[in-house]
């Protein structure tokens, strides 16, 4: 325990350590003697600070969610505004104005008659989950009952629930659930897939351009607009995940679009709000809404207490609107160099880099030993430079020993160029990263 630390510090961890279960995370350690958490009171911009006002720079957007940085006056301004008026209503037996508005913008993004259909709930996992019941049920209301599996990639992350997870091909986080949920079929790539009979498909699910929780690992270009075809060979609906990758993060508003792909169904999450209320959305198309018209029994029995969550519509609208007033993917090309520059000079200058993986203002930096071999997991050096980090004003995570960087896209050049000088300052407090000359 530090003794500096502030009295409402000291109690708040306390109180976390006595009664909070945090997600992935080993408790033992979390709530041992010697592990001060940080605890984060407030924001601006791309920063972020902690309860005893030490300032950091939000070097992976929140888990994956911010946008257009911390308390953002447009938007806490929208949230704000919806709150005078109401929190919360129904979704099921009413509408309301943001969620109205917020289906025809998201739709507006694609050409028309693509995806003209929004489907609302909360999370990555329930908009994945939402698109695997959809695409099921199509199925067995289009005469084809035996196409109930899917396809998935392996080590990709699709979320929590049981049945995106049992589309993830993680083992460490899925392995003792598997046999619970979908029959998924993991393949490792394109060839993979087209070796599988077809007919047993519902979909194809893929985090398009990059996997995320797969230590942020490309795929070859073009690879998106190859399986565009092979699902419209084989009748498979095409179902891409990119809650991690919309909104901006690789460049253009959607991951698709730098293939001109349009999916069946897509999945959108953590970047809908710009990172500020829980929120998700599954887009779809005519063709599978249609499935669900007519007799009772083809509707789509599924939904949330808060889908359409009035304030979180109001955070997505203010959001959008932000995208247009700031030129946030106009700025973008000049920051992805910015970054690609830097990440080159970060490598150039520390041999444990093994690798940067980049795509748009997503970046993932692999550490590995001298010789090439993976560092022993027990040795976490990701987590440790992570942690040095803090000391030089940067919050991330590792995924193993790969750090990720992916901060807000209002994150300027000088705070790239801040955020890549505390890796370098941190790399060299780690002493398995520094091996005598
Ligand atoms: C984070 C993530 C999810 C899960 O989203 P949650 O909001 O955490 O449920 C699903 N897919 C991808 C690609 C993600 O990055």
């Amino acid at each position: 325990m530090l003794t500096s630390m502030r009295d409402d510090t000291r109690r708040w961890i306390q109180a976390d350590q006595a009664h909070c279960w945090h997600p992935f995370t080993r408790q033992g350690e979390w709530c041992a003697a010697d592990h001060d958490p940080l605890v984060l009171t407030h924001g601006q911009g791309a920063w972020l600070w902690d309860s005893e006002g030490r300032r950091y720079l939000d070097g992976n957007s929140s888990i994956w969610t911010n946008i257009h940085g911390h308390a953002h006056p447009a938007i806490t301004a929208a949230i704000r505004d919806q709150l005078e008026k109401t929190a919360h209503t129904s979704f099921l037996g009413f509408t309301h104005p943001g969620a109205a508005e917020l289906a025809s913008r998201l739709c507006g993004f694609f050409p028309d008659h693509t995806l003209e259909r929004v489907f609302f709930s909360d999370d990555g996992s329930t908009a994945v989950e939402c698109a695997l019941k959809m695409a099921v049920q199509y199925r067995l209301q289009t005469g084809e009952p035996t196409r109930n599996g899917f396809a998935a990639f392996s080590n990709g992350y699709h979320g929590d629930t049981l049945g995106a997870a049992s589309l993830g091909g993680v083992g460490r986080f899925f392995e003792k659930f598997k046999g619970n949920g979908y029959p998924v079929t993991h393949v490792g790539s394109l060839d993979d897939l087209r070796a599988l009979d077809p007919a047993t498909l519902a979909g194809v699910v893929i985090e398009p351009l990059i996997q995320g929780v797969n230590e942020m690992r490309p795929w070859p270009a073009g690879m998106l607009a190859e399986l565009r075809a092979w699902c419209d060979q084989s009748g498979v609906h095409l179902i891409l995940d990119e809650v991690m990758t919309g909104f901006g993060r690789t460049g253009k508003m959607f991951a698709c679009q730098h293939e001109n792909v349009i999916p069946d169904f897509l999945c959108l999450a953590k970047g809908l709000t710009g990172g500020y209320l829980p929120m998700a959305a599954t887009m779809t198309t005519r063709r599978v809404y249609a499935a669900f018209l007519g007799s009772p029994d083809r509707a789509f029995y599924y939904g949330h207490s808060y889908t359409a969550n009035p304030a979180g519509c109001a955070a997505a609208l203010a959001s959008l609107d932000m995208f247009e007033q700031e030129k946030t993917l106009a700025l973008l090309p000049a920051k992805i160099d910015h970054l690609r520059a830097g990440l080159a000079t970060l490598k150039a200058a520390h041999p444990a880099i093994h690798d940067v993986r980049q795509c748009g203002f997503i970046a993932g930096i692999e550490l590995r030993q001298p010789c090439g071999t993976r560092f022993p997991a027990e040795s976490r050096v990701g987590e440790a430079v992570c942690i040095a980090a803090r000391a030089h004003g940067l919050l991330t995570r590792p995924i193993l020993d790969t750090l990720v960087f992916m901060p807000p896209l209002c994150t300027t050049c000088d705070e790239l160029d801040h955020a890549l000088s505390a890796l370098g300052s941190a790399f060299l407090q780690i002493p398995a990263l520094t091996p005598a000359r």
